[in-house]
């Protein structure tokens, strides 16, 4: 499937770039800090020019960096509109098919409706889900069910993700959503984050609970009425 070749390479690529930002902003504050403590311990330098000019260069080289960082990290769009839920939840399961079969997990679909339209930004929406269904699967490795349900309710859309692999252990909940946060050794910890601020944008509530009786069970509620969008 080229098209999950192509989003799961684009997350890769984003965590990876992360890091990599991390790294890169890391050397310059160290550089400053130690400049600065340098110039505050000996009131008088010989070389002060060549401190400053360090000190000014690497300054810049991060105010570069944080520019460059908010440009990749900040959302740039969200464009709501008038969307079928169903047929937006199966085109992510079809995206994510090979992954399923591939891991021996026998996918569960129980949708209460054929269509039920809702207000959305389809590309946000499906990034979010993806990576819901991504750690789904990773905690699946040797196999297990997933199962995705959508109803709706009085005022929001309900769309359940339920996996039966490893769980997320009581002392871990909280800490899970936290960037960078990860269990897996080639996690970027992004992956809840980036689901988390999409969802925000759409004023959805997300919750994490454990399945029975095992794995984990992530809940998305999506307000039905346009008014009640939270995000802007
Ligand atoms: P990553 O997947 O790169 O580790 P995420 O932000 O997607 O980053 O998830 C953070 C952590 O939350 C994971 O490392 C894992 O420990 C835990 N987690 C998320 N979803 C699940 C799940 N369905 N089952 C078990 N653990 C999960
Ligand atoms: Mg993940």
């Amino acid at each position: 499937n080229k098209r999950l070749l192509v989003e799961a390479e684009r997350f890769r690529a984003i965590g990876q770039t992360i890091s990599r930002f991390l790294h890169e902003i890391r050397n310059p504050l160290s550089s400053l800090a130690g400049l600065a403590r340098r110039l505050k311990e000996k009131g008088r330098v010989e070389n002060l020019d060549h401190y400053l000019e360090v000190i000014v260069h690497e300054a810049e080289r991060l105010e570069l960096l944080l520019k460059d960082i908010s440009h990749f990290v900040v959302p740039t769009t969200f464009k709501p509109r008038s969307t079928d839920l169903p047929s937006l939840v199966e085109e992510v399961l079809g995206l994510l098919g090979r992954e399923l079969a591939e891991a021996n997990i026998v996918l569960k679909k129980d949708y209460q409706v054929d269509n039920l339209t809702v207000f959305l930004d389809p590309d946000r929406f499906k990034e979010a889900l993806i990576h819901l269904v991504m750690n789904a699967i990773e905690a699946m490795p040797e196999g297990g069910q997933l199962t995705v349900r959508i109803w709706p309710e009085d005022n929001h859309a309900t769309i359940e993700v339920a996996d039966t692999g490893w769980g997320i252990p009581k002392a871990l909940v909280k800490k899970v959503g936290e960037p960078f946060f990860t269990t897996k050794t080639h996690g970027t910890g992004l992956g809840l984050s980036i689901a988390k601020r999409a969802l925000e944008l759409h004023g959805a509530r997300f919750c994490i609970y454990p399945n029975t009786p095992a794995g984990t069970r992530v809940i998305v509620q999506l307000p039905l009425k346009e008014e009640e969008h939270g995000g802007a």
